[in-house]
């Protein structure tokens, strides 16, 4: 991809027409020496994202039994968003949403991919036609590196290469094994697109991988996508991961802490070397988790929220979600409206100065710097809306309407962040507004192109024991 000509690069991103304006953003990307040339005016961007982590478990949301003393830091050094959401509680739909910074139903990726009945992949991941934020950095004249977990589609056409990234490092599908990572299996890690056979703690390789990439490219502006398959299962987690949480009887917290510290000491390291090459200030960089913690699945913790992954509950959407740019926005601020993980591509976007992105899709997220500098004091969304199959949920201002299955329940979130008390028949104006706010969000999205991928329908997994 590195020797792509510029005409091809714009016509695998739908660019075959391009305008003049995008066409004089393109001419930046087509050198590494035109890319240092930029350097002083384009700060870096990180992009690092958990999996499946519970929204109580990290220290400055009142973890008390796992330290998380590096993730808490970019808190510390930037801005915590305490309304922060993804745009679905389950992995695959929420990285097509964050990756496009659009509601991922405009598109069709309402569900997990995975491998489909009868092994027809080839519709079963992010739709060719979106522009990824890899794209749009990229046409900024930004080298990009995709670390971790993908699950944006397995087949070659679905590939981080043919998604804007130059490098990648990681695996194609949903969860992956920590400790027998090697080769032979269905979901090989691949480092770009050949199966590696790798030895080392999974997050430890993605953390290696990711300070590797820092390291290469510190004289050029970059943009790095971190996705941690931690702490997702499986639940694997090496000895010396484990021995600090003695105190942790429960047997499966106790490998989840082990799990998590794993990396957030990556996540420390990759911060330590932007300090020690002299880029933290310049580079803007964003924690967030994918979903609510599935309780059960990893003994994540999720209160004060209610219900988990997989639910339109606070549980399922709401998530840990920070941002630092020590250069640029203040540290230790704490932002009460609502954000989400569309944000992260416009945002991105105008620290790099880019504006291709891609003719006339219409973006769901806006841009947050002039919201964190103070410059705008109204809210970033009035409304945010998500669907997923009969489920959906819509939130304006404090109140939330939640339909799951057959319940439907109205919540003021200002004095119920658990949800617990259902105000429908106490406010039906209000239910009534919502209903028509997320009727006209809905008649704005199309159906689904794939249906939802079963457990049982996965050929490669082993049935379960009863
Ligand atoms: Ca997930």
């Amino acid at each position: 991809m590195r020797n792509q000509t510029r005409r091809e690069f714009l016509k695998s991103i739908g660019f075959a027409a391009a305008s003049a304006p995008v066409l004089s953003i393109l001419q930046g990307c087509a050198s590494a020496g035109q890319r240092q040339k930029a350097k002083g005016k384009q700060s870096n961007i990180v992009v690092i994202i958990s999996d499946d982590m519970g929204y109580a478990d990290i220290g400055c949301h009142g973890c008390r039994d796992i330290a998380t003393p590096n993730i808490d830091s970019i808190a510390q050094n930037g801005v915590r968003f305490t309304n922060g959401y993804v745009s679905c509680p389950v992995c695959s739909p929420t990285r097509a949403g964050l990756i496009t910074g659009r509601y991922q139903q405009r598109f069709g990726h309402e569900y997990n991919t995975g491998p489909p009945p009868g092994g027809q992949r080839e519709h079963v991941g992010l739709p060719l036609t979106e522009v990824t934020i890899a794209d749009v950095l990229k046409s900024a004249g930004y080298v990009t590196g995709a670390v971790g977990k993908w699950h944006l589609g397995l087949s070659p056409h679905f590939h981080p290469f043919k998604r804007g990234f130059d490098e990648f490092f990681g695996f194609l599908h949903g969860n992956h094994s920590f400790i027998d990572a090697g080769l032979g299996t269905f979901n090989p890690i691949l480092r770009g697109t050949e199966p590696v056979d790798e030895k080392e703690y999974l997050t430890d390789a993605f953390s290696r991988e990711a300070v590797a990439f820092v390291e290469r490219h510190h004289d050029e502006p970059f943009f790095l996508y971190l996705a941690y398959n931690a702490v997702h299962t499986p639940m694997q987690a090496p000895q010396r991961y484990k021995d600090s949480f003695k105190h942790i009887t429960n047997q499966k917290r106790r490998i989840y802490a082990g799990m998590l510290t794993a990396m957030d000491e990556g996540i420390g390291k990759l911060l330590a070397k932007l300090r020690e090459l002299n880029l933290e200030e310049d580079t803007l960089l964003f924690f967030i988790n994918d979903n609510g913690g599935p309780t059960g699945a990893n003994a994540s913790r999720n209160d004060p929220l209610r219900a988990t992954k997989g639910t339109m509950y606070e549980g399922g959407v709401r998530v840990p979600f920070m941002v630092q740019w020590p250069g640029r926005l203040k540290a230790g601020r704490v932002y009460h409206n609502p954000v989400i993980a569309l944000d992260i591509l416009p945002t991105a976007a105008a620290a790099a100065g880019a504006v291709a992105f891609g003719g006339n899709r219409k973006l769901d997220g806006v841009n947050l710097l002039p919201y964190l500098t103070g410059k705008k004091k109204t809210l970033p969304h009035q409304t945010l809306c998500w669907r997923s199959g009969r489920n959906h949920a819509v939130r304006k201002q404090n109140f939330k309407l939640v339909k799951m299955g057959d319940e439907t329940g109205l919540f003021d979130l200002s004095s119920d962040v658990g949800e617990s008390k259902d105000l429908k028949a106490e406010k039906p104006d209000v239910l009534k507004e919502m209903e028509k706010s997320y009727e006209k969000w809905n008649s704005q999205m199309i159906e689904p192109v794939w249906t939802v991928q079963r457990r049982k329908q996965r050929p490669t997994r082993k049935k379960k024991k009863t």
